[in-house]
C-alpha cells in the first residue's frame, strides 16, 4: 500500500449505474441479465415513437391510461392548513366526490394524512376542463391516484425506481461521516458502515489515517436517491489492518462476511485458548487460593500448558498491553462500544497498545505472571463497563459461509474485488484484501 500524505484527503468517487451481472450471486439481488439494460436497446430499435409531451410522460409515470384526447395538468404542493377540498374545489370537483374519496378510500389512503410540502397533480381533459384524476405523492417512493369520474376508484402506485451503484474511497480525516460528506456521498453510508462492522470496528474510535473503500447501491426515484444505501462490498483499513466485508445471501437473507467467509456479525470465541480446561469459574464469592480469603473472581480461568497461544476472542483494538503485580503481563482489547476483554498472567505478550486485532490473532502466551498458582489465563469480560460471566451471555447467532456456498461466495468476492480494483490509481489508497 502506498504511503499517503497525512493531510490530503484522497477521495475519488464515481457514480456508476447498476450493471447487470456484476452482483450475480451476491446479496440476494440477482441481476436478470436477460431483461435489464438490454430491453432498452430492443425497444428503441423496434419502434421510434415521437417524444412524449410533458402531460404524456407524467401520465405514463403514474400509469394513467390516457387516450388520445388532449389533457392539461395542474401541479402543486400542499400548503400549510390546506385540505383536499381546498385543492380540488376550485377545479370544480363536487362535494360528493370529495366525500367519496375521504370515506370510501380511507383504508387505501386517508386524505387527512396529506402533509404540507407534498406534491400533487391534477389531470383534466382539455376540451371540457373536467378534473379526471388526482394524484398525491405520499413519499419518495409511493403515490396514490384517485379517479374523480366514473367508478371513482383509487389505487396506490410506486414510482419506477432504479438501483445505482456507487464507489467511494478515501482516508478518514475527522470522522468517517465528515470524510463521506467531503467526498459528496451520503453520510448515511457512515451508519451503514458502522452497522456492517458493529462486531469488528469501533467507529467511535476510528482515527485519522484509517482508509476505506466502499461499493454501495442506492435506489433512485425521480432522479433523487430514496431510502438508505446498501453496502455491497467494502474494505476498511483500521490502524494498519484491513477489514474486508462482502455482502452475500446464502439463503438466509443478506449478511456480511470477510474474505475467508467468516460472518462479520461474529460472536466471540468461547475461550481464548484451545485445548484448555476451566479451572475456576466467574464467581462473585470465591475463596482466593493465593490471598486465602473470600474475594470475587470476576473472570474465568483456563488452565493450559505454559506457552500455549492465547487468541483474541473477537476483533478489536488493544487498549492495554501492560503489567501489574496482580494481573502479571496482560492484554486488554476493546471490541466495540459494548464489549471489552482482558487476558491475564501471560508469560509473554504478542501485541502492542493501539494495535488492531482480528478474532483468532495470537495476542500472547499462557504463563503464571502476577498472582497465579500455575499456568493459566484469567479471562475477563466487560459489557457496558460491568464485568460479566461471558459463558452466560447471549450473543447474536453467527453463521459462516456454508460449504456448499463457498464456491459462489469466492466467485462473488473476486468480482467485487475486481470491481474495486478498477478504481485503484496512483493517487488513491490501494487496499486489497486478498493480497495479504
Ligand atoms: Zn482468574
Amino acid at each position: 500500500m502506498r504511503p499517503l500524505s497525512p493531510y490530503s484527503v484522497l477521495i475519488s468517487s464515481s457514480l456508476i449505474c447498476w450493471m447487470a451481472g456484476m452482483l450475480a450471486g451476491c446479496g440476494g439481488q440477482q441481476a436478470d441479465v436477460d431483461s435489464a439494460p438490454l430491453l432498452a436497446f430492443g425497444r428503441s430499435a423496434v419502434e421510434a415513437k415521437p417524444p412524449l409531451t410533458a402531460e404524456e410522460s407524467l401520465a405514463e409515470q403514474f400509469e394513467l391510461y390516457i387516450d388520445s384526447v388532449a389533457w392539461t395538468t395542474e401541479y402543486g404542493e400542499v400548503r400549510s392548513g390546506q385540505s383536499l377540498s381546498h385543492i380540488l374545489t376550485p377545479f370544480g370537483v363536487s362535494n360528493s366526490t370529495l366525500h367519496h374519496i375521504a370515506t370510501e378510500h380511507r383504508d387505501l389512503f386517508d386524505v387527512r394524512r396529506m402533509r404540507q410540502g407534498k406534491a400533487w397533480w391534477l389531470f383534466r381533459t382539455a376540451q371540457d376542463s373536467i378534473a379526471r384524476q388526482f394524484v398525491y405523492g405520499i413519499d419518495d417512493r409511493e403515490y396514490v391516484v384517485f379517479e374523480l369520474t366514473g367508478e371513482k376508484s383509487a389505487r396506490r402506485g410506486r414510482y419506477p425506481s432504479e438501483t445505482r451503484r456507487s464507489y467511494v474511497q478515501g482516508e478518514v480525516m475527522g470522522s468517517l461521516y465528515q470524510s463521506l460528506e467531503d467526498a459528496g456521498h451520503t453520510t448515511t453510508l457512515a451508519y451503514a458502515m458502522s452497522s456492517v462492522y458493529a462486531w469488528t470496528i469501533d467507529f467511535s474510535r476510528i482515527q485519522p489515517g484509517d482508509q476505506f473503500r466502499i461499493v454501495y447501491e442506492r435506489d433512485w426515484v425521480n432522479e433523487k436517491p430514496a431510502g438508505l444505501p446498501r453496502i455491497v462490498a467494502s474494505e476498511f483499513m483500521h490502524r494498519g489492518r484491513n477489514f474486508p466485508a462482502f455482502a452475500f445471501d446464502q439463503g438466509e437473507g443478506m449478511d456480511y462476511f470477510d474474505e475467508t467467509g467468516a460472518s462479520l456479525r461474529k460472536a466471540f470465541l468461547k475461550a481464548p485458548v484451545s485445548f484448555s480446561r476451566i479451572s475456576s469459574r466467574f464467581n462473585k464469592r470465591r475463596f482466593h487460593p493465593v490471598l486465602k480469603k473470600v474475594k470475587a473472581h470476576l473472570g474465568t480461568d483456563y488452565a493450559a500448558p505454559r506457552g500455549t497461544e492465547i487468541v483474541a476472542v473477537g476483533d478489536g483494538v488493544v487498549t492495554k498491553a501492560s503489567y501489574t503485580k496482580g494481573n502479571g503481563k496482560y492484554v486488554k482489547i476493546r471490541h466495540n462500544g459494548t464489549y471489552t476483554t482482558q487476558y491475564l498472567h501471560m508469560s509473554r505478550r504478542n501485541v502492542k497498545e493501539g494495535q488492531a486485532v482480528r478474532q483468532g490473532d495470537v495476542i500472547g502466551y499462557v504463563g503464571s505472571t502476577g498472582l497465579a498458582t500455575g499456568p493459566h489465563v484469567c479471562f475477563r469480560f466487560w459489557k457496558h463497563g460491568q464485568q460479566v460471566d461471558h459463558l452466560k451471555e447471549d450473543f447474536p447467532p453467527s453463521t459462516p459461509i456454508k460449504e456448499e456456498s463457498e464456491g459462489p461466495f469466492q466467485a462473488a468476492c473476486r468480482v467485487l474485488l475486481a470491481e474495486m480494483a478498477q478504481y485503484d490509481s496512483d493517487d488513491g489508497p490501494r487496499l486489497a484484501a486478498l493480497d495479504q
